[in-house]
């Protein structure tokens, strides 16, 4: 069985380029050139450099001793909230910008749903000099001002999306209907691994940096290069597909996903799309996404605005479809209590998509000598208005 795309961009049944006409020289251009750049030692050498001097890697494999007794196994955290920017997201975009570069595209779009993505955009746009334009459903430049703001003085364009829920969804509408009025001189950079292929792809190789230090790492601490358990929380799945991308093929590993329960899974209030998701086209790919009876996308809820997309990468898709990954629903409730958790025994405050996958650590059974390596993909800073409101309780 191989868990990575095929030829023609396809994970099992999930995948493709579901695209309008429009797009499709763009789209081709980027499946012909993506693996030349990436695998060319020009772009290596500037990608690993950067990675190491303005990224600050590679991010630490952390023992967390006191959580390993409370739950009777070893577990490595991979520290991706010790990034620059705080989280994983800044290792894609620093690689497609370079794709971008290298391709000769002059101007930079992106959509943003919690602000995430817009801000590494940004900020790898304005180390660059790239102008760069991001699409932000207004919903969420009203909930999530810290974020735009931080944007606008690295001096990208932020735009406020009016239509439908105004939220990551209409936010990405917004910016395909850009690209496909400006193919020839602008790169369209995707925050996750989804979208029509090759993003998937691409984004899981740029990301996959989290595993090939994993394997180091973990072979200078416990002496064997695999873990017994990795785990990570699934928006869109790009952090996921980089913790397990060196993995994917070695069944002695177990994958362990969480996705966002929001307030339970049957109670209308979830972002669960592996659970309650059915095979549809969203956003260029064939995935599971989460719809109605006519097929309408439902509007997902978490209280992680990292996580409340309604559809999922084909990658994971397919990897919940063959088991080849385990996918919890993790509840709002559940993920608050993993924050507190994380912050009481070992000090270290997680972001709320984080804590998704720390609640799932309570339902495993493991065995003392299980080695876990859990990816923890951001910090808690942008979350503090959250977490405070819960600390009173
Ligand atoms: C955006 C984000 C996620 C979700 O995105 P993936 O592509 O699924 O990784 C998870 N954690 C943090 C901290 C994020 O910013």
């Amino acid at each position: 069985m191989n868990y990575h795309v095929d030829e023609k961009g396809y994970y099992g049944r999930f995948g493709g380029a579901y695209i309008p006409e429009i797009l499709h020289r763009c789209v081709e251009d980027l499946q012909n050139t993506y693996l030349k750049v990436l695998e060319s030692d020009s772009f290596k050498k500037e990608f690993h450099g950067l990675l190491r001097d303005y990224v600050g890697r590679p991010s630490p494999l952390y023992f967390a001793k006191r959580l390993s007794e409370k739950y009777g196994c070893k577990i490595f955290l991979k520290r991706e909230d010790l990034n620059h920017t705080g989280a994983h997201k800044i290792n894609n975009t620093i690689g497609q910008i370079l794709i971008a570069r290298s391709m000769g595209k002059t101007r930079i779009i992106a959509e943003t749903g919690a602000g995430q993505h817009g801000v590494a955009t940004a900020t790898v746009c304005a180390l660059m000099n790239i102008p760069c334009v991001v699409y932000m459903g207004k919903t969420d430049v009203e909930r999530q001002q810290p974020n735009v703001e931080k944007m606008r003085m690295l001096g990208a364009a932020v735009i406020p999306v009016l239509s439908g829920n105004m939220t990551l969804k209409d936010a990405t509408n917004e910016a395909i209907r850009d690209w496909c009025h400006h193919p020839s001189d602008t790169y369209y950079v995707i925050g996750s691994t989804v979208g029509p292929h090759p993003y998937p792809d691409m984004v899981a190789r740029l990301q996959s940096v989290i595993s090939e230090e994993i394997k180091w790492q973990l072979k200078e601490k416990t002496g064997r290069d695999y873990p017994d358990y990795l785990m990570a929380c699934v928006g869109g799945g790009s952090n996921a597909a980089g913790t397990v991308y060196h993995y994917l093929n070695d069944e002695r590993v177990r994958i362990l996903l969480a996705e966002a329960g929001g307030e339970g899974l049957f109670s209308g209030k979830s972002a669960a799309t592996v659970h309650l998701g059915k095979e549809g086209i969203i956003h260029g790919a064939r995935t599971l996404v989460m719809q109605n009876e006519d097929g309408q996308i439902e509007e997902p809820y978490s209280i992680s605005a990292g996580l409340d997309y309604p559809g999922i990468g084909p990658v994971h898709a397919n990897l919940s479809e063959t088991k080849r990954a385990e996918v919890f629903a993790v509840n709002d409730n559940e993920a608050i209590d993993a924050v507190f958790e994380l912050t009481r025994t070992e000090g270290i405050i997680p972001a709320l998509e984080s804590a998704h996958v720390l609640g799932v650590i309570p339902k495993i059974k493991f065995k003392p000598d299980d080695v876990v390596v859990l990816t923890v993909s951001g910090r808690g800073d942008k979350d503090m208005d959250t977490y405070l409101s819960f600390c009173g309780e």
